[in-house]
């Protein structure tokens, strides 16, 4: 099955002198279930592209799919539906609320979907993400590798359609990053979970079942089942 589709996908910035062509006729496909990266230099579009597949962006030219659901012509009101309800997000600041527990942050989303959470997967997800005595602490009180398994905990809990993930282990030391991107790949392995990761870090890339290269708004070049030699 695919998770999530792009065809022909075109997205220009700006206009005049001022205009920049981010991509140029972009088509991929997510296949559901496996972890996904996306590689290439500073800004041959890598967060543009996951942007637009994730509904965050508008494409200039072309066609966005997320599920069965086309993303072109959603308007503002079916676009923020679809992020709430079909995808999770994963950033590189991890992006939690400060005044919150870990616990209230991983439920915020499906409490702001008025959604009730499932418990059995709640403690699934707290398990796989190793977090168990550390539920009630605030952002303030945790290590880095550990706001951002808070954050990837909150991605997984509503069981979106595709987790984006924009440079998870960006802000991350090699060790805290190694046990974010075992959890995302265990999420895939062992929960069926889809994950599209942007990363400029073979390391991260070398997680993933297949790695999407960009270079100037194209696709350049993929390899699927990576190891770490063939993604450096
Ligand atoms: P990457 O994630 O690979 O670094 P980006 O997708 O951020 O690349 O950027 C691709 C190109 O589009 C770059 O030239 C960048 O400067 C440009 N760009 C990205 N976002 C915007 C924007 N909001 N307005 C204008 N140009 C943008
Ligand atoms: P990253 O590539 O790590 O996502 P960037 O610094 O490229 O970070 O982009 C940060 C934000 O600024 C993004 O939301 C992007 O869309 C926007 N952006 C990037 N390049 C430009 C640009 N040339 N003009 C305006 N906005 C931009």
């Amino acid at each position: 099955a695919v998770a999530a589709r792009a065809v022909d996908v075109w997205k220009v910035y700006g206009s005049g002198e001022a205009q920049v062509v981010a991509l140029r006729g972009v088509s991929m496909e997510v296949a559901a279930g496996r972890f996904t990266a996306i590689m290439g230099p500073s800004g041959s579009g890598k967060s543009t592209l996951m942007h637009c597949l994730a509904g965050l962006d508008a494409v200039t030219r072309g066609e966005v799919h997320i599920g069965d659901t086309k993303l072109t012509g959603l308007g503002d009101a079916g676009l923020t539906k679809l992020r709430r309800e079909q995808v999770g997000f994963i950033f590189q600041q991890f992006n939690l609320l400060p005044t919150l527990t870990a616990e209230e942050n991983i439920l915020l989303p499906l409490a702001i979907a008025g959604r009730k959470p499932d418990r059995e997967w709640f403690r699934t997800v707290i398990d796989t993400v190793g977090l168990g005595d550390r539920l009630g602490h605030r952002p303030s009180q945790l290590s880095g590798g550990q706001q951002q398994r808070v954050a990837c905990a909150r991605a997984l809990v509503s069981r979106p359609e595709v987790v984006f993930a924009d440079e998870p282990t960006g802000n991350l030391d090699s060790r805290s990053g190694a046990e974010v991107l075992s959890f995302l790949r265990s999420s895939v392995r062992e929960h069926g979970q889809t994950i599209v990761m942007v990363t400029h870090d073979p390391t991260a890339a070398s997680y993933a079942d297949r790695v999407v290269f960009l270079a100037d708004g194209r696709i350049v070049n993929e390899l699927t089942e990576p190891t770490p030699q063939k993604v450096l």
